[in-house]
């Protein structure tokens, strides 16, 4: 008979990646509000909408590799160096970049679990071992455990926080004490996607810890606060060799030169969209208020979203909600997150965990 040609093979740990959204399905068409990946239900502004109009013009060229301009107003506003900021195609590219800089084959990645989901991926992408520590108390993250996970191998250990799917962000004490635990040369990466959202005094801003900690970077993104997800923006921070590190490996010409300037039009109508964040948080409040007047014990959230432990039940709800016209994301056997959105949004879903109250939990 005939002889099958050999395949070509995938790397072992490509081949057994997960799928970055969790497999369940919800009836996409039914829902009205879309409250299932944490995006900011403010259109652009007028003034960005412009720049990016303008911008548009010049596409026939590569944008600047290094997004100077950008960097350039980060480091002004955030009264750093701008050899330590390095922009990239969302925070997600940007934490591939970070631990291809720094980990490869035989290296271990701490990671908490449950977090966001791009984690193992990107551990495993990048070659190395993720080693998931389970979250604490309150679906917090659990970073005494997280330091005890750190062994020889240890190149790297991502802080999620706020914590993304469950909420709560860590204080300062917890950060301290985990970073005075850690080797100096494993590299702690802050992943404060959500920051602009925290409200709590007793969280630190990552900034203030990088001016101490040499093994620390931030990640942070455009697509939340700011509003762009669709154009891909993110940024780490970090001191200059490492920084230089990230942009050695980072895609060539990764964001686009509307993105570049979709973001620094973004850095000078900050106002106007920090006003847009306190409305999402007075939102969340509304949200998490109402859940706990029906009697649901959810975690504190900093962020622009809330995490319903629903376990086993987790699916099912989402088909609920979906009927109901609300969008949420269901993380099968576990809980459900929902973004916190327009306000009509959460009333719908208010409604449904009301019903949820009466008939099934
Ligand atoms: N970090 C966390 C914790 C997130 O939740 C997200 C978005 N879901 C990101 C990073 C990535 O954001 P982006 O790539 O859009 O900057």
């Amino acid at each position: 008979g005939r002889v099958t040609p050999p395949r070509v093979p995938l790397r072992p740990a490509v081949a057994d990646l997960p799928a970055y959204v969790p497999g369940a399905r919800v009836p996409v068409g039914a829902a009205a509000y879309k409250l299932s990946s944490n995006e900011n239900p403010f259109p652009p502004l007028p003034s960005v909408l412009a720049v990016i109009d303008d911008a548009a013009a010049d596409l026939n060229r590569y944008p600047d590799m290094y997004a100077t301009e950008l960097t350039e107003a980060l480091a002004a506003r955030l009264d750093l160096d701008p050899a330590g900021v390095v922009a990239g195609t969302g925070s997600v590219a940007v934490l591939g970049h970070v631990l291809s800089a720094v980990c490869g084959a035989g290296d271990e990645v701490v990671i908490p679990w449950r977090s966001f989901e791009a984690y193992p991926i990107a551990v495993a992408v990048a070659g190395a071992t993720a080693v998931p520590v389970p979250l604490g108390q309150d679906s917090r993250l659990d970073l005494p455990a997280m330091a005890k996970a750190v062994t020889r191998r240890t190149r790297a250990v991502l802080v999620c926080t706020p914590n993304n799917p469950t909420g709560p962000a860590v204080r300062s004490d917890e950060l301290e004490a985990f970073l005075d635990a850690v080797p100096s040369d494993v590299l702690v990466v802050l992943d404060e996607a959500y920051v602009e959202f925290v409200r709590d005094p007793r969280v630190p801003d990552g900034l203030a810890v990088l001016r101490d900690r040499r093994n620390v970077v931030l990640l942070r993104t455009f697509s939340k606060a700011y509003g762009l997800a669709g154009l891909r923006v993110g940024y780490a921070v970090a001191r200059p060799r490492l920084a230089a590190g990230i942009r050695a490996v980072a895609t060539p010409f990764g964001v686009s030169h509307v993105a570049q300037r979709a973001a620094v039009a973004s850095l000078a109508a900050e106002r106007e969209l920090l006003e847009r964040v306190d409305a999402i948080v007075e939102e969340r409040t509304r949200l998490l208020t109402g859940l706990r007047a029906q009697g649901w014990t959810v975690p504190d959230s900093e962020a622009n979203f809330v995490w319903l432990p629903l376990g086993p039940r987790a699916a099912d709800f989402a088909a609920d909600a979906a009927a109901a016209g609300v969008l949420v994301r269901p993380f099968p056997g576990d809980g459900v997150r929902v973004s916190v959105g327009e306000p009509e949004a959460t009333d719908l879903l208010l409604g449904v965990t009301a019903e949820w109250r009466h008939t099934r939990v």
